[in-house]
């Protein structure tokens, strides 16, 4: 029997880069997968190819997170095929980078909804229907930036530490209906999500592209290698895997060594 038979496990942001490797992960190990992202046919794609390389089943919503309505439907959709939700991963996001001093009040706004507001909202969703079944595990796709901060990050570093306190809220909130809740934090991992910022900190810092990457991205790493999505889909599987409220409200860092705690 494998670890997540017969769970349903939402991952939102799952049709790209660590989102996806999460879904794949659970979908490989029991678990039914559903695809929760903006991206309606990446999410598809995804689903296909969790089909072919599983035969297990996963199903994909078109869900906007910082859309209170959309989340509702959503879920409800995924309630009403498979009769409750287990597993929630709050992975989406963006990011944008700028120096503070002129960062462009619209850009932080719009960060701050994807990763936080979509983080409230479809917990929020996913909620009542796990106090229904006195079982859930909601993890955040948190960051290093959950607990240190860089240049050109404002609102990513002030977002990436709100989603600590939110876990830490519903982990006390979810204790008495077994719910439990943790944040990943990991490093750098090659994604579209970091791909699109090695050019723009290279402009913006005024060194090359090669020296982001060696000077900014993996300097403080033990062995100046990026995290994996294998790496990060690790730790988020181990504590939806917890049999225990021992974990709950802990973050744990996954990133070769940047940031010890
Ligand atoms: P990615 O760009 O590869 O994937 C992000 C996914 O989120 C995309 O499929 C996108 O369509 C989706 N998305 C964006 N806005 C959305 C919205 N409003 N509603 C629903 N879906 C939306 O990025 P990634 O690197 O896989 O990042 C995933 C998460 O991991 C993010 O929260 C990011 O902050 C975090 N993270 C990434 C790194 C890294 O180095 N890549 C490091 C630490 C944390």
């Amino acid at each position: 029997m494998a670890r997540f038979d017969g769970k349903v496990a939402i991952v939102t942001g799952a049709a790209s880069g660590i989102g996806k490797e999460i879904a794949l992960r659970f979908a490989a190990e029991g678990a039914i997968a559903v695809i929760a992202d903006l991206n309606l046919a990446a999410a598809q794609a995804t689903v296909e190819e969790i089909k072919a390389a599983h035969g297990g089943d996963a199903f994909a919503v078109a869900m906007n997170v910082t859309d209170e309505a959309a989340v509702e439907q959503g879920v409800a959709d995924v309630v009403a095929k498979y009769g409750k939700v287990d597993i929630l991963v709050s992975n989406a996001g963006i990011q944008i980078v700028h120096p503070f001093v002129d960062f462009p009040y619209a850009d932080w706004k719009k960060l701050l909804s994807i990763h936080l507001d979509g983080a409230f909202l479809t917990t929020r969703a996913c909620l009542k229907h796990m106090y229904a079944a006195n079982y859930g595990r909601v993890i955040y796709t948190g960051s290093v930036h959950s607990k240190e901060a860089s240049k050109l990050k404002a609102p990513y570093v002030a977002a990436k530490h709100g989603l600590i306190g939110l876990a830490k809220v519903l982990a006390k909130e979810g204790a008495e209906h077994n719910v439990t809740a943790n944040v990943v934090c990991p490093g750098f991992v090659l994604t579209p999500l970091v791909e699109k910022q090695i050019p723009e900190q290279a402009q913006a810092l005024g060194i090359s592209e090669e020296d982001v990457v060696k000077t900014v991205m993996l300097k403080e790493t033990v062995d100046g290698q990026f995290t994996t999505t294998d790496d990060v889909a690790d730790a988020v599987l181990f504590f939806a895997a917890a049999t225990t409220n021992a974990f709950t409200g802990q973050s744990l860092v996954v990133s070769h060594g940047w940031f010890m705690q």
